[in-house]
């Protein structure tokens, strides 16, 4: 654990950190908050959500762009102490990139989109503004297996589902036939059920199975790491479920939707942003912009083993050390791992446990451009389950993004994922690039081996919003509620990307400082 000794650490080594002493009518390690004059919160979890939440409780004059929340007054900041608190030794969870030699590597997200304004107002709050780069234009943008070969995805995608039937006609994705049944899809009778439903039934039942399997399958395991068969369509794809409620076919809703006076305006530019020096360079910058701050204690290398409700306000158990006190709790930990800490809330635990999450590795690896028989195209290219491959797909990442290898280097990532994970290790490891070798031979033909290659396994990272997720975040919110000083935030809720991320971290942060002003008045 990393632990600077800063003129404040003093403060919170002999009050807020000090060990625990037994007392006659509390049990041994409790005893009330430290320093009642200036509360103290915890942030449980430094990944892009914990961050988030720390900058926003200890900016001066915070923008708060989160949605529902007051985004253009300023917010007076959080007059509290904040301990955040993180199991690894550096911060920013699943985001982390790694700069060599001239390559920009991602160990895990790439991107976000651009359409969703959160991540976007943070990256510019944080002055990364210049720094913002939209993935590479062209079409086609991404390819799809069919019979082993490579064919474009058509345009006219909108939400996920294809708007313009030329460009469906001629990719020759679909047969005639499959082809036929989605331009039905307009005729298809509205669903008069309000009960959640999968996006694999829901995308059938719209616009024929052909499409499910050969576009959609591929485009979503990709995307989410769970099957359209478990998804639910309500918590991944609302806009679907609002098109059909409102214009009675999707196809219609989403032409309205995607009209100018509904969207306030065209959306120009690249679907997908980035910074040049990588995502990073987000959870770098918010890193920089607390780390200073007189009333924030970072604990590095500290696991939170339990957070247990006292009269008082909240316990955190700690690993090796003796409790912290605080007035109130932010967790941002993946649900799963919540429940661990939460365990005295049998009815909540239960909610956060049934959020799954899966694991995936990206092999990431580096090519001399000779080394491809042909030039490559697109950002990548996606594999349905029908084409029966180990790799669910491939991002050819110095296409996506400029700058990300030297001039006549390919960098490509590669996702695996569960059931073709083999064990932790060097000799796991060996496998899954032979899993990307056997890949990359078939699809473009590659036989040379990389000029290296590195392997990031990210378990259980991806939640999953399967079926009755919102009536299940329904519950959690409600479980919550009842427990003044506690907050949840984080990719497990609201929305599984960067975007949502940043504004579940801003509504937990505007949520802890109602909750501390209230306590004062
Ligand atoms: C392979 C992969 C690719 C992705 N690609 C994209 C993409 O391109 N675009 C996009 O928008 N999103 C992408 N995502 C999703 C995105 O990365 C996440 O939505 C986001 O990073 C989640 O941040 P978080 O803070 O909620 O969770 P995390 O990053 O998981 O942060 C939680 C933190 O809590 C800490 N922690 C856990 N338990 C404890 C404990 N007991 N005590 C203390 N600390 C603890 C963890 O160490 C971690 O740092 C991707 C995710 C993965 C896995």
């Amino acid at each position: 654990m990393q632990l600077r000794w800063t003129a404040s650490t003093w403060f919170w080594t002999l009050f807020v950190l000090r060990p625990a002493r037994p007392s006659a009518d509390r049990p041994a390690g409790v005893s009330p908050p430290a320093a009642q004059h200036a509360p103290t919160v915890a942030v449980v979890g430094g990944g892009l959500a914990g961050l988030t939440v720390v900058h926003r409780l200890l900016s001066p004059g915070a923008r708060l762009a989160a949605q529902g929340v007051d985004a253009d007054g300023d917010a007076a900041p959080l007059n509290a102490r904040v301990v955040l608190l993180e199991r690894d030794d550096r911060l920013g969870g699943k985001i982390l990139t790694e700069s060599f030699d001239g390559f920009v590597v991602e160990a895990a997200a790439d991107s976000f989109l651009a359409r969703k304004p959160w991540a976007r107002a943070l990256a510019e709050e944080l002055g990364l503004g210049d720094e913002l780069v939209g993935s590479e234009p062209g079409w086609p943008r991404a390819f799809v297996r069919r019979a082993g070969a490579l064919v474009p995805f058509p345009d006219g995608l909108t939400g996920l589902v294809p708007t313009k039937m030329g460009p469906l006609w001629t990719s020759g994705i679909l047969s005639p036939l499959g082809c036929a049944r989605v331009a039905m899809e307009r005729w298809i009778p509205r669903r008069t059920s309000d009960r959640d439903e999968t996006v694999a039934s829901f995308v059938r039942r719209r616009f024929g199975s052909e499409l499910y399997e050969r576009l959609m399958q591929p485009l979503l395991g990709g995307l989410y790491g769970s099957s359209p068969e478990q998804l639910s369509i309500a918590a991944t794809f609302p806009v679907l479920v609002q098109a059909e409620r409102e214009s009675g076919s999707v196809t219609r809703g989403l032409r309205v939707q995607a009209r100018p006076e509904s969207t306030g305006g065209p959306r120009p530019g690249a679907p997908f942003l980035s910074l040049r020096g990588g995502m990073g360079r987000l959870t770098e910058a918010l890193e920089a912009s607390i780390e200073s701050a007189e009333r924030l204690q970072i604990l590095r290398g500290t696991t939170v083993e339990s957070v247990r409700r006292t009269p008082e306000g909240w316990t955190i158990d700690i690993e090796g050390r003796s409790p912290l006190f605080v007035s109130a709790v932010v967790i941002t930990t993946p649900a799963p791992l919540a429940a661990r800490l939460l365990v005295e809330h049998e009815d909540l635990v239960a909610a956060l446990r049934r959020i799954p999450f899966t694991s995936t590795s990206v092999v990431t690896a580096a090519y001399d451009s000779a080394n491809f028989p042909r030039p490559l195209e697109g950002h990548g290219y996606l594999n349905p389950l029908s084409e029966r491959r180990k790799v669910a797909g491939i991002t050819w990442s110095s296409r996506k993004f400029a700058g990300r290898a030297p001039a006549g280097r390919v960098l490509l990532r590669g996702f695996i994922r569960e059931p073709h994970l083999p064990p932790a290790g060097p000799e796991g490891d060996a496998r899954l690039l032979e899993t990307l070798a056997e890949e990359l031979r078939d699809a473009v033909g590659l036989e040379a081996a990389p000029q290296w290659w590195r392997v990031f396994r990210w378990q259980n990272s991806m939640p999953g919003y399967t079926l009755g997720h919102l009536e299940r975040v329904r519950m959690i919110e409600d479980r919550v509620e009842a427990l003044p000083g506690l907050f949840l935030a984080g990719c497990s809720y609201g929305g599984v990307g960067i975007p949502d991320t940043v504004r579940s971290g801003e509504q937990a942060a505007t949520r802890l400082m109602d909750h501390i002003a209230t306590r004062r008045t």
